[in-house]
Order: structure tokens, then sequence, then C-alpha cells
């Protein structure tokens, strides 16, 4: 059994809005409500209230209120477990001798939503045709109309209600037992750069894939309306002579949301755009290649000269794309192997002699030239052809350890291999 999310967009009417909102509001009360319990009792017994206990107070705090009886018992559950998480979380970071922040209490602006852990017990989910859009049932608000798809059908277990940006989401999580993809037989192997989106070297020959334009401007739009933002809450702090605690003027409010709903979109369409590359891929090639990137390593320990590049690095998403492959390769039954970086080192190799350069190549050199062959070509397109001849030789059996993809690789692809749960760790 696996598990996939989905988000759903709720369209709500102007009255199941006013409710969406109402319920949200009592879900952040019943959250502070219950830290506020989680502080007194440890002020006056030295005890931290469990999980469990603060569920039995509920069902007193259910008998006492309508507000809270009108909300469906197990999402007020749910949110009572995220603040034991919260409680959890911070004593794991304590016990790390961290200094983490204490759970705080929320405003309705920092309150993304409540859950529903059992599908049918508040919440149920009514898919159009196809799965495509539909509607679903929220308890005490109605029925919704949605929109979203499902990439692969399955059956709903849990729900999330996101109010995110002035617009609410339903994350569904769907249960699948087969998941039908079809994978391609060819094989190539591709450099993730920032240059070109992708570097992708076949057989055939070298291809690119561009990063999206559009992205490109809204970067700097957001870039702007940030910017904008950050003055004008200047101003009001200088204004009122405080740090804190300033008066958000209308307009203010207004530029804060512009800018989150320009973020969430922005968000949107790099999410798309890794999707669709990583379809497209997985579609064409039955045995695909890559550097393990350390995304981490790569952002935060680079020196002056990498700190100009760590938007775009950002922006690219290189973990979000992998593990996109990864996924739609497991599903299709394509073979996907990240190259362990530190042996095969596929910038700084030859494609041609395999020989490694004596000094070592700066990221800011775009282009290869071997000292040892003479072999000229870009930094990006060399990386693919060296990730893409260590591909072929695992695929031949010569190199590497463990399952090797040579036992099933008949040159045509994994025939024996489909719709069987294989990878190399
Ligand atoms: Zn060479």
């Amino acid at each position: 059994m696996l598990n996939r999310k989905i988000t759903y967009r709720l369209y709500p009417n102007v009255e199941q809005e006013a409710r969406l909102r109402e319920t949200l509001g009592l879900h952040q009360r019943l959250y502070n409500a219950a830290l506020e319990e989680r502080i007194r009792v440890y002020r006056e017994t030295g005890k931290n209230l469990s999980f469990a206990g603060q569920c039995k107070a509920l069902t007193q705090w259910r008998k006492n209120s309508a507000g809270l009886r009108s909300v469906n018992a197990q999402s007020e559950q749910v949110t009572l477990k995220r603040l034991d998480l919260a409680f959890k979380h911070f004593f794991r970071r304590v016990k790390n001798g961290e200094k983490p922040g204490f759970p705080r209490f929320k405003s309705l602006h920092r309150f993304s939503g409540w859950g529903y852990k059992t599908h049918g017990d508040g919440w149920k989910l009514h898919p159009g045709e196809n799965g495509r859009h539909g509607k679903l049932y929220v308890q005490g608000i109605g029925l919704v109309p949605i929109r979203g798809r499902a990439r692969t059908a399955g059956m709903p277990v849990t729900c999330e209600i996101l109010h995110k940006a002035g617009k609410w989401y339903a994350s569904v999580t769907l249960e699948i037992e087969t998941i039908r993809r079809a994978c391609g037989t060819e094989r190539g192997a591709f450099d993730w750069g920032l240059t070109e989106f992708l570097t992708i070297a076949t057989p055939q020959g070298i291809e690119t894939v561009s990063n999206p334009r559009h992205l490109k401007n809204q970067l700097a739009e957001l870039k702007r309306l940030g910017q904008s933002v950050s003055r004008k809450i200047r101003m009001a702090q200088k204004l009122s002579g405080r740090e804190k605690g300033v008066a958000v003027s209308a307009n203010l409010r207004k530029a804060i949301q512009h800018v989150a709903r320009l973020h969430a979109k922005v968000a949107r369409q790099r999410k798309d755009f890794l999707h669709q590359r990583s379809a497209e891929l997985v579609k064409r090639f039955g045995a695909i290649a890559t550097e393990a990137l350390a995304v981490k390593d790569m952002v935060h320990s680079g020196g002056a000269h990498k700190k100009g590049l760590n938007r775009e690095i950002h922006a690219a998403a290189p973990a979000a794309f992998l593990q996109m492959i990864r996924t739609k390769a497991e599903e299709a039954g394509a073979w996907y192997e990240e190259a362990p970086t530190r042996e095969i080192k596929p910038t700084q190799r030859c494609h041609a002699c395999w020989k490694l350069p004596d000094g070592k190549k700066k990221l800011s050199d775009r282009e290869h030239h071997c000292p040892h062959c003479g072999a000229t070509c870009g930094r990006d397109e060399n990386a693919a052809l060296v990730l893409l001849r260590w591909l072929e030789e695992r695929l031949a059996g010569v190199t590497g350890s463990g399952r090797e993809p040579s036992e099933v690789w008949s040159g045509g692809g994994f025939a024996a291999l489909k719709h069987e749960t294989h990878a190399i760790p």
C-alpha cells in the first residue's frame, strides 16, 4: 500500500466561506486553550499534560461549549495532537541541547487549518468523472465544489483543510494499491544545472530543458514586492517608535496579502513544472541516472562565490524534483539511480577519458577542458555524459556492488522487473 497526497482547491459560496472561517477560529481557540491549560497545569503541579489527558478534558469542554460541540470531535483531537507534536518536538530539541522556542499561541493569521483522521467521519470526498474535481462534504460546512485531480485513483484516508493566502484547500491522502504508469525503453542521464534546468545525455546525443521563463519574471516581481513591504513596515516602526506591535494599516495588510498570494502562485507553478518534467523523463526512459545532490550543503556551505546562486538553487528545487522522479520511476518500474557524487565526481571527471583534472574546477568554470585527452565541451554536458557512461557501465555490470541493474537489463528495458519494487540504497 502506498500513500499519495492530493491537494484540491475549495470553492465555497459566501455562506460556506463564513462557516469555514468560523470553524478555523474554533480550532485556533481550542489550540490556544489547550496550550494555556498545559502551561497552567505545569505551573501548578510541575507535570506535563499528555495528549490522552487533553482528549479527556476536551470531552468536558465540549459539554460546556456549543461552539466546540458544533465541530467534528475527531478533528478537534487532531488539533490537540498537533499541539502535542509541537511539545514533543520542543522537548526533543531541548534534550539535544538546542534552544528551541516554546510552543506559541497562534493568531488566526498563523493558524493554517485543521485535519480529519477517518474518511466518512466529518468529511467525505465525492470525486468527479475520472477523479477530476468534484465535491467535498465537510461537516458543518456542507458540500463544497473542489478542483484538482488525483494522478492515481485510491481510497481517501485522511484530510486536512488549509487556509492559505485567503484561499481554501483540502489536502487529501489517498491509499493506493496499484500504480499504472508506463516507462519508456531509452536510457539517459541528466545533470541539473543553473544555466539550463536539465542537460540530458542519451546515446544519441545531448538535449537541454530550460528553466521556465515566467518563473524568473515572477521571482523578480516577488523580490520587488517583498522589498516594498519591508520598507512600509520599517516606516511604520519609525513613525510609532516601536519595534513590535505596530498597527498594520489596511494598505500594508493588502500589500502583505498580495505578496503571500504571489508566493503561493509561484510555488504552485514551480511544482507543476517539476511534475511535468519528471513525468516526461519517466515516460521516455527505462533507465535514468543523475548525481546524488546534497542540496543543503550546496546552499549553506558555499563561500561568497555561491551566495548569488542560492536563490536560483532554491528556485529550481532539485531535491523535490529528484524525489518526484524517484516516485514516478518506482510507479512505472523504471530504473532510477543516483551516482555517488564523491566517488564519481561528475563535474570534475572527463567523460571521454574518465580521468580527474589535477586542480579542482570551480562552480563558475562553465567549460570542460580535459588536460589529459583534450576533450572540450560545456560543463553540464560533460557531467551528463559522465553520468550516462556510469549508468551504462552499471547496466553492463562493470562497476558497483549490491543488486546490479545488469542482472535485469535486457538492452530494451527491464521486462522481468516491471511493477516490482526495487531501489538501490
Ligand atoms: Zn579527458
